[in-house]
């Protein structure tokens, strides 16, 4: 039996397996799934968990139950390319015929002194878990300071906000205005949302240190009691120990078959993915599809085109807490109840239809 093995059950390696389920693994072939926690974990949700506005059991959707599929909890700790095997921490390595590796990412601290020691993190559920406990734990007045106002940063604060009124919640972002590169209505309006909700939005924001009670913008003091750090990504410290070559975000790049450049059975899925568009769970997906579409020709001896498509991706949708949303959906700005509307059905259609 042939063994094709999945690093991560995330978006990506979720979608992996709901294309190959039941029909389309080949029949020598049994799947290997490793991750370090026992269930697949909404990340997109890790805000509103932070935020004290979900329970833990709402952002976990079961890993599938098949017959062909054998599900590894545990840590994985190194990929080693030339001997088709994964290390482990506490366990053997795996050896693999075929290999997908969908890690996802981790913080990205710049530099800046003091950061990774002195902020907290929404990237994984465990860190999740944390500040959630940090931030519910605070006093009335407590200071939150949250670096990076993009997708994760405002939702975050905004959900933190109607959870917690009582706090003083400050949001530090480098653009000049909020969501910068979204078109003008749309950075007004959230940018009006934290206005109205009290939040504090300072602009053109460079946090160059951070330690124990402050943080600095601009080497200009600033008291505060907790500090989350929403403001940059990169692969999975997995990934970046690879000797392969990578972009200039760490990602791993790919051939246009999403294989690793001379192994053609090693394909990487998501952020840890050197792709034309900004991360996301829905790039992930769209990529997986088109992996499981490689693999499957590739089993039949089918020759594949020259190049694939270029994935689709539907927009973005954020959250302003649970009643207000924003978004840009096929090249059109929405905001408002209906953002948010929407942005609950993807979720729901996701943990309940495709998940
Ligand atoms: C707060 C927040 C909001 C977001 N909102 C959106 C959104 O609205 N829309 C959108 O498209 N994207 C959103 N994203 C981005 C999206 O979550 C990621 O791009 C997506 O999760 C990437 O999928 P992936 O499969 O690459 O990895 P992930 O989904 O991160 O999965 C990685 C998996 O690998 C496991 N893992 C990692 N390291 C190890 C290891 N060493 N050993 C064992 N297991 C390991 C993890 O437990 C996890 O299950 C958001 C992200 C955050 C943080």
């Amino acid at each position: 039996m042939k063994k094709l093995v999945l690093l991560g059950g995330g978006y990506g390696n979720m979608r992996i397996l709901r294309e190959l389920l039941p029909n389309h693994l080949p029949d020598d072939y049994s799947i290997t799934l490793i991750d370090r926690v026992p269930y697949h974990s909404l990340k997109t949700e890790y805000y509103a968990l932070a935020a004290g506005t979900v329970s833990d059991q709402e952002v976990r959707v079961p890993f599938p139950e098949d017959a062909n599929v054998n599900i590894q909890y545990g840590e994985v700790t190194k990929i080693d390319l030339d001997d088709n095997l994964v290390h482990l921490a506490n366990s053997s390595p795996i050896e693999y015929d075929q290999l997908i590796i969908g890690l996802g990412c981790e913080d990205k601290y710049h530099n800046v002194p003091g950061a990774d020691t002195f902020t907290h993190s929404i990237q994984t559920i465990a860190d999740a878990r944390d500040t959630y406990k940090k931030l519910n734990n605070l006093q009335a007045n407590s200071i939150v300071s949250i670096v990076g106002g993009g997708l994760s940063g405002i939702e975050l604060a905004s959900e933190l906000r109607e959870s917690r009124p009582d706090l003083v919640i400050k949001l530090f972002d480098r653009g000049k205005t909020i969501l910068s590169s979204f078109p003008e209505r749309i950075s007004l309006y959230v940018q009006n949302w934290f206005s109205k909700n009290g939040v504090e939005v300072y602009n053109e924001a460079n946090i160059t240190k951070v330690e124990e009670g402050f943080l600095y913008n601009h080497d200009e003091p600033v008291p505060t009691d907790v500090v989350v750090w929403t403001a940059g990504i990169q692969p999975s410290k997995i990934v970046r120990d690879m000797e392969v070559e990578k972009d200039r975000q760490g990602r791993i790049v790919l051939t246009k078959h999403h294989n690793i450049p001379n192994y053609e059975g090693v394909y990487v899925v998501g952020d840890c993915a050197s792709l034309p568009h900004a991360p996301s769970a829905q790039l992930a997906e769209g990529q997986a599809e088109q992996i499981v579409e490689v693999m499957t020709k590739r089993w039949k001896g089918i020759e594949l085109p020259e190049e694939m498509p270029t994935i689709k991706l539907k927009g973005v949708l954020g959250s302003l807490g649970k009643k207000r949303g924003f978004g840009m959906m096929a090249d059109h700005a929405i905001t408002g109840r209906i953002a948010r509307i929407l942005k609950s059905g993807v979720l729901w259609m996701y943990k309940f239809h495709k998940g």
